[in-house]
């Protein structure tokens, strides 16, 4: 490179003011930094799945010998497979690279400079990040105090300029869903209503709002086998939307984007939903025993929740987040933390197998012991 040549060409500006989404750290990073060796790692900073891919979704995955080919476009076996699950015809299904792929794709159908899209922090906040990148803003109604979604603080929020309004339920971090009667309140403004579902199969309501899809010309609802189905390494997602913006979206979208490994990966998990669905049960179970722990230390506050993580907020003075946080590492305990003004004092816990809720008790009595 010639560094002495004047720079004549300039990144977009709102790449200035486009603040970097950070993940949950990796093993791989967590070890160089804490010098614990991987294997000795309890990784609950993600809400990936402790039990991984079905055996015959690994087994089908080693058997396949067309991987010179690339995927089909059009998804004909998996789209047949997930109209069964969801219960809507496959022309309302929308497949990417990850549901992280599926937003990026629909706000930069919707998106352009000077737009804006309504979100509930605290919330996932890689909507934020997307949105910045469009050139567009993001409105901001906080959640009550009970994490409920502010309907009448939305509608008020409301200006000509406003694309989209982004709902996730169960709502990552605080585990919470959206009622239904909120959902149809805010399909009533015109404006796109994404509802993000990347937990609901975790929740009371694992079907979700699916079924509305098809009634409304503004709703969108995002899918991940992610988490229920543990593929979260492979990255395969999809949306239910309405026909008219499925069609952009496959205007938009390259071709082959998901990858024959996570095709084979989906159709499999999808022939298997007995296992599958045998493992989100024990997660559902096991949920009540972290709350409980979480409940049982007398600086934090658990709140109930319906995805397979819980967010607790330290609530005793004298504990500072940053020695709770210090304690778990020095244990090889992975949590997440937030630089969010909203989450400062609040660690969120993706619940593992039996043995890392023993060993995150175990790390958490320290704190005050
Ligand atoms: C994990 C997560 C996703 C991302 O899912 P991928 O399919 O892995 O891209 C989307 N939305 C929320 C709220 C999530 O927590």
């Amino acid at each position: 490179m010639n560094t002495y040549s004047p720079r004549i060409v300039h990144v977009r500006p709102e790449l200035d003011r486009m603040a970097e989404y950070v993940p949950g750290e990796s093993p791989e990073a967590f070890s160089v930094r804490t010098g614990i060796p991987v294997s000795c790692l309890i990784k609950l900073n993600s809400n990936e799945s402790p039990y991984g891919p079905a055996p015959s979704v690994l087994s089908a995955l080693s058997d396949h010998r067309w991987y010179n080919n690339y995927p089909d476009t059009n998804a004909t076996v998996l789209r047949t497979a997930l109209s069964h699950y969801t219960g809507l015809d496959g022309r309302f299904i929308i497949l990417g690279h990850g549901s992280m792929e599926v937003i990026s794709l629909l706000w930069h159908i919707f998106l352009a400079a000077g737009d804006n899209i309504i979100c509930c922090p605290p919330t996932f906040s890689l909507y934020t990040s997307v949105t910045t990148l469009c050139g567009a803003y993001i409105l901001e109604v906080p959640r009550s105090i009970d994490y409920e979604v502010d309907v009448e603080g939305i509608l008020e929020a409301l200006t000509p300029e406003t694309k989209m309004i982004v709902l996730c339920s169960p709502n990552n971090p605080t585990g919470n869903p959206v009622a239904e009667a909120d959902v149809l309140t805010l399909l009533e403004t015109g404006r796109i209503v994404v509802v993000d579902e990347a937990y609901v199969e975790f929740s009371d309501r694992p079907r979700g709002y699916a079924h509305l899809v098809p009634q409304y010309s503004n709703l969108v609802v995002l899918r991940t086998f992610s988490k229920w189905a543990g593929l979260a390494g492979l990255r395969i997602g999809y949306g239910l939307f309405p026909e008219w913006i499925g069609a952009y979206m496959r205007r938009a979208q390259c071709p082959f984007e998901v990858n024959v490994a996570g095709h084979i990966a989906a159709i499999e998990t999808l022939n298997d939903l007995d296992y599958v669905f045998g493992n989100v049960r024990k997660i559902v179970q096991e949920r009540d025993r972290v709350y409980n722990v979480l409940a049982s230390q007398p600086y934090l506050e658990p709140i109930p929740s319906q995805g397979n993580f819980i967010l607790a907020r330290v609530i005793n003075e004298d504990v500072d987040i940053l020695r709770v946080r210090a304690i778990l590492e020095s244990h090889g305990i992975l949590l997440r933390y937030f630089s969010h003004p909203y989450l400062r004092d609040f660690l969120r816990v993706t619940v593992g197998l039996p043995e890392h809720t023993d060993q995150l008790a175990h790390a958490l009595s320290k704190v005050t012991g």
